[in-house]
């Protein structure tokens, strides 16, 4: 089970009104509403539904259609993330409270309250659902802690929770109580166990084989790198269960009920190989960093190259990047796989700036107005690109202001109505204008005056000078292709050799 993000969450809002508190003014359901889908804006809530008793009291448990359907959305997980006016919206009575805390425990839906600031994913949450346990004995036992003590008692006995999700290599149909192996997938385990601690593969090339082969998963998507190592650390396959996995205070494993797959042997081996390889994730880097991409391609089959960016671990840093160009079919890794190497980028850019420096036919006489002119005007259109962002940015942290004093009552609704429909007005505009802005940026770029000789000289002279940006823009507008060949000099080093630039012309 992976740890909810705050932003992933699907929120259900809960509203309720009696037929006393409807006739007073000030605690409309709309008021309700309004002010809570506001909150979960500011939060960055998605808003699954929302769940309207109108009419009812608090006392009445039985009779509210839509608690009974945000108890089944929760269920069905469907919401992980309730929030609510204030706690007395959701029941008056301790006892009913208690229960649905319970049902969110369980399936690990965190909870809300706008007005007492309750968020039980926060530590003074936690301490809320401490303290109405502690009322709740006066009532009768404390539900909480039996229910998080039975949860507890039940790992320890060896049983799977019922919000755990099976492991691939098991099954467990709806009422049993301890899983099964799956025989089929139990054969993909131990071979994925045994081409990862004993034949060297990685992770990613575990996962393209499986992939290869149309072995399919659990949930139906593809194989990743990440599945692969979810199940190379997954103590399930030998024989433990786990309990808390959310919360590394908490967490323990214990010896489960179910038959292992893997013996203890190879997943001590697999561990070691784990730990001693320096953890290579694959991540997205902006693209500008990676500005050669899109020019770049392979002297020996003639496809385009693609980044490849890594993260990795030093002694001073956690993350690191680094980026790589690879060859398309090599990344594919398709039947004729092509044999030129990755190529680190900066490698890529010394080389590249090796070879504009000694590109010599220039002519002097060359017409470098129109170039000047060309530049100046997208200088000056980029310039105010930028700014047009900032803007933007200022506005949005502005509404995010104005938002949070109508959440903490500062502001009356309909000032809040007025100032959030200015900033909205304001927001189009500036979209607006960034949009015709990045429009002519574009257009400029379609028609530059410039022949093969402005653009060398311009290359020469401006390249180490330009940012990343820059210089991404420049190779998308004047360099049509850069062919590379990659020759590998040692397993992990290689040197990189510009075969060719072939130039765009207007
Ligand atoms: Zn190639």
């Amino acid at each position: 089970m992976k740890a909810i993000s705050k932003k992933s969450l699907s929120t259900g809002i809960y509203v309720r009104v009696s037929t006393e508190e409807q006739a007073q003014e000030g605690f409309s359901i709309r008021g309700q509403m309004e002010k809570l889908k506001t909150y979960a804006l500011l939060k960055e809530w998605d808003i699954y539904d929302i769940y309207a008793d109108e009419g009812i009291s608090g006392k009445n448990i039985v009779d509210r259609p839509a608690i009974n359907r945000l108890m089944a959305d929760v269920e069905s997980g469907k919401i992980n993330n309730v929030l609510v006016f204030k706690v007395d919206r959701l029941t008056r009575s301790t006892k009913n409270l208690l229960e649905l805390v319970e049902l969110f425990e369980e399936y690990n839906c965190t909870f809300n309250s706008l007005t007492e600031s309750i968020d039980t994913d926060s530590p003074s949450g936690r301490m809320f659902l401490k303290i109405i346990g502690i009322f709740a004995e006066f009532e009768r036992e404390n539900l909480i802690a039996r229910v998080k003590m039975g949860l507890e008692r039940k790992v320890k006995e060896g049983y799977t929770i019922a919000n755990h999700s099976i492991s691939y290599g098991y099954y467990k149909e709806p009422k049993q109580r301890v899983q099964n192996v799956h025989l089929e997938e139990a054969e993909i385990i131990k071979e994925i166990f045994s081409l990862y601690a004993y034949q060297n593969y990685s992770m990613n090339r575990i996962a393209q084989e499986l992939n290869l082969r149309e072995i399919p998963t659990k949930t139906g998507v593809s194989w990743g790198s990440a599945t692969i190592r979810a199940i190379l650390v997954n103590p399930t396959y030998i024989g433990k269960v786990r309990y808390a996995m959310e919360d590394k205070s908490r967490y323990f494993t214990a010896d489960g009920q179910h038959e292992p797959i893997i013996s203890d042997e190879v997943f001590r081996d697999t561990q070691q190989r784990i730990e001693s390889t320096t953890s290579h994730t694959r991540t997205k880097l902006p693209k500008e960093r990676s500005y050669f991409c899109g020019v770049l391609y392979c002297g020996r089959c003639g496809c385009k190259f693609t980044t490849q960016n890594y993260t990795y671990k030093t002694a001073k840093s956690d993350k690191n990047y680094k980026s790589s160009y690879i060859c398309r079919t090599r990344k594919d890794r398709s039947i004729n796989q092509c044999t030129n190497p990755n190529i680190t980028h900066w490698k890529v850019e010394i080389a590249f700036c090796e070879y504009i420096q000694n590109i010599n036919d220039i002519t002097e006489t060359a017409d470098l107005i129109a170039i000047e002119t060309a530049n100046s005007a997208e200088q000056e259109l980029l310039k105010s690109i930028v700014a047009c962002e900032k803007k933007l940015k200022n506005l949005q942290t502005r509404k995010n202001q104005v938002m949070e004093q109508y959440v903490q009552g500062a502001i009356e609704y309909d000032e809040y109505k007025i100032l959030i429909k200015k900033f909205n007005k304001n927001f189009e505009k500036l979209e607006d204008e960034l949009q015709r802005k990045k429009t002519k940026l574009s257009n400029l770029k379609i028609t530059p005056k410039i022949i093969n000789e402005d653009v060398i000289l311009n290359l020469k002279e401006n390249w180490n000078y330009l940012t990343n940006t820059e210089k991404m823009i420049f190779l998308r507008r004047f360099v049509k292709k850069i062919i590379i060949t990659v020759e590998k000099q040692s397993y992990n080093s290689s040197s990189v050799n510009i075969d060719s630039v072939e130039f765009n012309y207007a």
